[in-house]
C-alpha cells in the first residue's frame, strides 16, 4: 500500500508571492502561471515557473495546470537562451522531501547553462536583489519582443 500524500497547504512562500504578500522579481505572467527569479540561483538566470492554482507537486496537480506550466516553461527556456546567451537549459522539478522538494507549491526550475559551468548548490547562497532585478528585466525584454 502506498503512503498517504500530504494535502496542499497554502501557507507556503510561493502562495504568498501569488497573493502579493511577498515580493518576487517577476518575469512573465498569464492567467494560469507566473514565472519569477529563484532567490538562491544555481546559475545566472535561474527562474521558477508556478501554477496560480494551488497544488503541492506533480503528484496532486491537475493535468491542465501541468500543460499550462510547461507552456510557460518553454517560453522562459527559449527566452533564457537569448537573454543569458545560454548554450543549453536545465529544467528541474522536485517532488516531496525525499525527492528534493523544499517549497510545497508546484514549481519547475529553468536554469540557463553554459558549457563547462557547473551548477551551484541547490538552495545555496541568496543572490543580490539588484542583480536579480536586472536579470528579470533581461527576461522581460526578450519575452516582450517574442
Ligand atoms: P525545491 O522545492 O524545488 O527543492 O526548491 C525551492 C526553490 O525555491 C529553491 O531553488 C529556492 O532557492 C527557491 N526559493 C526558496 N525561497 C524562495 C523565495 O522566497 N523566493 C524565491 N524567488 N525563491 C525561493
Amino acid at each position: 500500500m502506498s503512503a498517504a500524500r500530504p494535502a496542499y497547504d497554502d501557507n507556503n512562500i510561493f502562495q504568498k508571492i501569488l497573493k502579493g504578500e511577498l515580493p518576487a522579481h517577476k518575469i512573465y505572467e498569464d492567467d494560469k502561471t507566473l514565472a519569477f527569479m529563484d532567490i538562491m540561483p544555481r546559475a545566472d538566470g535561474h527562474a521558477l515557473v508556478i501554477p496560480k492554482t494551488g497544488s503541492r507537486n506533480m503528484l496532486d496537480i491537475d493535468p491542465a495546470d501541468i500543460a499550462a506550466v510547461m507552456e510557460t516553461v518553454q517560453k522562459v527556456a527559449r527566452a533564457a537562451m537569448e537573454a543569458f546567451d545560454a548554450e543549453g537549459v536545465t529544467i528541474q522539478q522536485f517532488n516531496e522531501p525525499a525527492g528534493g522538494q523544499v517549497v510545497f507549491h508546484t514549481h519547475v526550475h529553468v536554469i540557463p547553462r553554459h558549457d563547462g559551468v557547473k551548477l551551484r548548490p541547490h538552495t545555496g547562497d541568496m543572490a543580490d536583489g539588484a542583480v536579480l532585478a536586472a536579470q528579470a528585466e533581461k527576461y522581460r525584454a526578450v519575452l516582450a519582443a517574442a
